[in-house]
């Protein structure tokens, strides 16, 4: 086991591997920007680096800067986060060249679900189902015509090289097709500097459904059921639960068991997240992320497992202590993101915390690296914590999260608790009964 590892990030997610390691009985290095000398994971970690200026291209994505950390403080491994190089394939290549570990899959598997298409393929390879569309990129107009009168409208055009819901654009008709493919390129390229785009069928009320899934690195893979993320403002999530409210067991075990074969086929290490629209009782392939999630929580709750103790034992080469017949689901989870924006607009509202109060009591958690007179900083993401709830059933988890953001006290700056106790308050959210549309709509209704 590794004696030492450093948090390749800040914030929530930086304290969350700190408390991993700190149970391990395993030493913590936190790096941090000169914005974030007073920030908590600095604190709570057994030592801290500073890496840089504020802009997290010359701090937090600084792979010298942080290979450098390492080789200060002794760190054997690297646990990345979500986020900033989490994801980076050649960020995993420099790391083992230094002979450090990252904690994470291989560089080759980042790279291949990193590439949309290349993803898309490959799953289809291993059995895992995929929306229809393109065979590939898609170069001009007249493919893009063809492909989409093949499958139909309405159509999306997705960047082969995307992200975070950026450069997606939908066409419902033929005449529509034109300008949505010449945005969608342009915006592409100035987004993740590659024009290339893709086409898909635009499913027109489906759930995000994204299966948890974790490998040894040898052949051996289980899943841990899904979660529901299709509480969504412009392809962002919002709200996540598990398990997902419209999903049966038998199509949990089903989707469960093509995912973890899958990733059992490609030797996949550590933890990875399958993404899927689900319309109809069918799962469609979107993406697969490389990494631990945000929401990563609510699978905890309703498992009972640390998925962050896990990735840090198998990448220590250790034996994986997950077996598929001792994962069952306790009861029922949810998470809200607490970002620190203006609700209805969701402009970004960094600034001091004059009071902090987090709520607590029986299945109760909250994942925040704020404090009282924390001051926000600008450059960075607006989460400022999660809230999760756990309950024995979803109407305990739905009234203990109420409960719980009734106690919850966040001053000084504008965040979006006061939409989540707004949003419980809906019959749709009360019953389960929602799509990735519904919270658009939903804004648009609310604040008109
Ligand atoms: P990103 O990597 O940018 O997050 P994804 O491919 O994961 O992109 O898609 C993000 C979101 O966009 C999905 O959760 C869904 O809301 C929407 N989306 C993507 N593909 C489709 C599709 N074929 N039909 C309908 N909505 C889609």
């Amino acid at each position: 086991m590794f004696d030492k590892i450093l948090i390749a990030n800040r914030g929530e997610i930086a304290l969350r591997v700190i408390r991993a390691c700190r149970e391990m009985g395993i030493a913590s290095v936190a790096v941090h920007s000169t914005a974030d000398a007073d920030a908590m994971h600095v604190r709570m970690a057994d030592e801290s680096v500073c890496i840089g200026p504020p802009p997290s291209a010359s701090s937090y994505l600084s792979m010298p800067a942080i290979i450098s950390a390492c080789e200060i403080t002794g760190a054997q491994a690297i646990h990345p986060g979500y986020g900033f190089l989490s994801e980076n394939a050649t960020f995993v290549q420099m790391v083992e060249d230094h002979g450090l570990t990252f904690i994470g899959p291989r560089a080759e598997h980042i790279r291949i679900m990193g590439d949309k298409i290349t993803a898309k393929e490959t799953a289809a390879q291993l059995g895992i189902p995929v929306v229809p569309g393109s065979e590939g990129g898609v170069a001009d107009v007249e493919t893009a015509r063809q492909v989409a009168a093949g499958i139909g409208y309405p159509v999306i055009i997705k960047a082969t090289a995307g992200g975070g819901g950026r450069g997606m654009k939908v066409a419902h008709d033929d005449g529509a097709l034109e300008v949505a493919f010449r945005t969608a390129r342009t915006e592409a390229k100035a987004a993740f500097g590659n024009p290339d785009v893709y086409i898909e069928k635009y499913l027109q009320k489906p759930r995000h459904i994204e299966i948890q899934v974790f490998g040894d690195g040898r052949g051996r893979a289980v899943h841990l059921g899904e979660r529901d993320c299709s509480l969504q403002r412009r392809h962002q999530k919002v709200l996540e639960e598990a398990p997902g409210p419209a999903i049966t067991a038998e199509e949990r075990a089903r989707i469960g068991k093509v995912c973890a074969d899958a990733m059992a086929q490609l030797g996949y290490a550590g933890a990875g997240t399958i993404e899927f629209l689900y319309e109809d009782g069918e799962f469609y392939f979107i993406e697969m992320n490389t990494r631990l999630q945000v929401e990563h929580p609510v699978t905890e709750a309703i498992f009972g497992v640390d998925l962050v103790r896990e990735q840090i034992c198998v990448a220590a080469g250790n034996e994986m202590t997950l077996r598929q017949e001792d994962l069952s689901i306790r009861g029922h989870a949810i998470e809200v993101r607490i970002n620190a924006e203006r609700v209805p607009d969701f402009a970004p509202c960094p600034g001091r915390v004059t009071q902090y109060h987090a709520p607590g009591g029986l299945g109760v958690r909250v994942d925040s690296a704020i404090y009282d007179g924390y001051s926000i900083p600008p450059y960075y993401d607006s989460l400022i914590g999660k809230l999760i709830v756990h309950g024995r059933d979803r109407p305990e988890a739905l009234a203990r999260l109420n409960r719980a953001l009734s106690e919850l006290i966040v001053d000084g700056v504008d965040t979006t608790v006061p939409l989540f106790r707004e949003l419980l308050k809906d019959p749709d959210i009360q019953s389960g009964n929602y799509s990735i549309h519904w919270l658009e709509r939903w804004l648009e209704r609310h604040y008109r």
